[in-house]
């Protein structure tokens, strides 16, 4: 489909045009024809007959869709616009991918301005993955790019090789480069840096060292959940203070100039301030958009991350966007710099559709904070649906293949001994942060806390957690469990266990733990977390946008979780902290690097 303004307008233009959105028909899937179609109880040979009537989709009509996000807005007449404000670049979002490259831009000279819709430098989470840091080498963990390799192609291997492996490389390649900047910035105001855990995954497949950085203070240690508006604020002060730089907050890009009838340079950008004047930022050599996720579009997200969409419609607030949105499960920013590059030619990426970020799997206890709990997992037919050995994104997925998206965990009081101490979410490497550990005592006061309350106090996904001192008595209190199913199930796994051989799905050995000592504990769990979906424009590894033929659009770039291309699939936690790691972190300091060379 060919995405250019001049189309777009044609395409909204056209008597015969679709204008496609979630809710209408026109965005229709064919699971859902298929349900509709059943619903009516039409028999295949009436499907047929009506394929070619005006309300049933077919690819030709799909191919045709104008949807509502690729309509351009009319442009604001040129009396109105209050002030016009030149500088050599514009950054537009004042999240951490625009501040991080407004810093590294400034501070090699380069004349910028960031102007942000948020009322302030925003950010959410904390994790910064690295590979190589001064941080690392200093605790002796080894992790370099050579060392690197196997992961990078578990990961790549996961991603189907659908992203873009150059922008991949610029990472890894100066990711130690960047994150010692980021550290040493930081550390200047004030921050301290520490390092998460890695994952221990016993197969070796999905194992990686503590890599994910995160930046804290006294007054917030909880730096992995909560140290990444630190760290924006961090750059914003650097920036305006340390650099000479300036922030408008509070103005919202509407849209942007393409010279030459949309088909030359991307030279400016208007957009309406918090006094509702409208005013026009002009670029000498580059806009950066750096606007943030489109999860709360709706019918971008229909179209472009089908699988949240649907999984998620429900919760995500639509009608409420609050552009200084920080930890949110409920969508974060509305796609504005997608909409505003897709106006003015700029391609979708190739990989389609988007990768979203989803985590939680079933809920036990955790071996590495981000785990898919690795003891029994059952669905609500008592089975046992996969090797529970994994993570908690990829475990968020096998759930959301299960009947009723619900999965119960199962285990003993002896689990909490399968390790000396726990790392809690938030503890870091030498818990310099003072977010320590549990030991299998404290992690069983845990339980029956969770169990005393009837529900774990765990983000996202409702949780209900129950205790008994047999297996029977526990698996009678599990509700929506087929009960028989469960104990037969519970017992093969002691045999396995008894025996050191899954026959079933081949869990590791090495963690293949009897349940058999009571107090016995067990959770059910329904749904997953969304948290936010990554992409967007098609982006060389420049940060150029790029157009159809996969032409740079002179003038235009993008960097942060819009960047088209980076992630496919899914965004599955392997490498933790990889967005503000990677594209808000890495693929930006670059970006403001090259600018400066403009
Ligand atoms: C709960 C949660 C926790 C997370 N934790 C982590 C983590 O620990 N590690 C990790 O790697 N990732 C994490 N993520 C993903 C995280 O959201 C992204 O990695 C990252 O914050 C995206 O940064 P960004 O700068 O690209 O966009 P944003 O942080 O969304 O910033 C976008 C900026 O653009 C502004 N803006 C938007 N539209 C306009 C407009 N029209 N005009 C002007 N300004 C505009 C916004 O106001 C904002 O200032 C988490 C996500 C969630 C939901």
């Amino acid at each position: 489909m060919e995405l250019n303004r001049r189309d777009f307008l044609r395409g909204a233009g056209a008597a015969t045009a679709v204008v496609a959105t979630g809710a209408g028909a026109a965005a229709m899937s064919g699971e859902a024809l298929a349900k509709e179609a059943s619903k009516d109880g039409a028999s295949a040979a009436g499907k047929a007959a009506s394929a070619g009537s005006s309300d049933v989709m077919t690819a030709d009509k799909a191919a045709e869709a104008t949807w509502s996000f690729m309509v351009p807005p009319d442009p604001v007449p040129e009396s109105q616009i209050k002030e016009t404000y030149t500088h050599d670049i514009v950054v537009v979002g004042a999240g951490m991918a625009g501040l991080c490259t407004a810093v590294s831009a400034a501070e090699k000279g380069a004349d910028v301005i960031v102007f942000s819709a948020s009322t302030m430098p925003i950010s959410r989470g904390g994790s910064n993955h690295a590979i190589g840091s001064k941080y690392q080498k200093a605790k002796g963990i080894e992790y370099d790019p050579e060392l690197a390799r196997k992961i990078v192609k578990a990961e790549q291997t996961a991603g189907t090789y659908f992203m873009d492996k150059k922008k991949w490389e610029r990472w890894i390649n100066h990711s130690a480069e960047s994150i010692d900047w980021t550290i040493d910035l930081m550390e200047k105001k004030g921050l301290k840096c520490s390092l998460e855990p890695g994952f221990p995954d016993p197969d070796g497949i999905i194992e990686i060292p503590p890599a994910s950085h995160n930046f804290y203070n006294d007054e917030q240690p909880f730096g992995a959940l909560f140290g990444a508006p630190l760290e924006a604020q961090a750059y914003a002060d650097t920036f305006t203070d340390d650099l000479g730089g300036h922030i408008d907050y509070s103005t919202k890009a509407l849209y942007l100039i393409r010279d030459d009838d949309n088909t030359g340079r991307v030279s400016a950008v208007v957009a309406q301030n918090a006094d509702g004047d409208y005013v026009k930022y002009v670029a000498n050599k580059a806009i950066v958009l750096a606007t943030g996720d489109f999860s709360k579009d709706r019918d971008m997200m229909a179209r472009y991350c089908p699988l949240a969409y649907k999984n998620f419609k429900d919760y995500i607030t639509w009608d409420n966007i609050n552009y200084d949105v920080e930890l949110a499960y409920d969508g974060l920013m509305p796609g504005d710099g997608q909409k505003m590059g897709l106006w003015v030619g700029a391609a979708w990426q190739k990989t389609d559709p988007c990768a979203a970020m989803i985590n939680g799997g079933a809920v036990g206890p955790a071996h590495g904070v981000i785990s898919n709990f690795w003891g029994i997992n059952l669905d609500i037919h008592g089975q046992r649906y996969m090797n529970e050995v994994t993570n908690f994104a990829y475990g968020a997925m096998a759930k959301m293949m299960l009947p009723e998206q619900t999965a119960f965990a199962v285990w003993d009081v002896n689990y909490a001994y399968t390790q000396d101490e726990w790392d809690q979410f938030g503890c870091c490497v030498d818990n310099e942060n003072g977010i320590m550990p549990l030991s299998p005592d404290e992690l069983i006061a845990g339980w029956d806390k969770n169990a005393e309350a009837g529900k774990s106090d765990g983000i996202g996904s409702s949780t209900q957690y129950w205790k008994a001192d047999t297996l029977e008595d526990l698996v009678a209190q599990m509700e929506g469990i087929d009960k028989d199913a469960a104990l037969e199930s519970i017992k093969r796994y002691n045999e396995y266990a008894k025996n050191g051989l899954d026959e079933e799905f081949h869990v590791n050995p090495d963690v293949l733990y009897p349940i058999d000592t009571p107090p016995f504990y067990a959770t059910k769990s329904v749904g997953a977390t969304f948290l936010t979906v990554c992409g967007g424009l098609r982006t060389d590894d420049k940060m150029r946008v790029c157009d159809e033929d996969d032409q740079p659009i002179e003038g235009l770039y993008n960097t942060g979780i819009m960047t088209g291309d980076f992630y496919a699939n899914s965004y599955n936690f392997v490498m933790p902290g990889q967005n503000l790691g990677a594209v808000c972190g890495t693929l930006s300091y670059l970006l403001g690097r090259d600018l400066a060379e403009l």
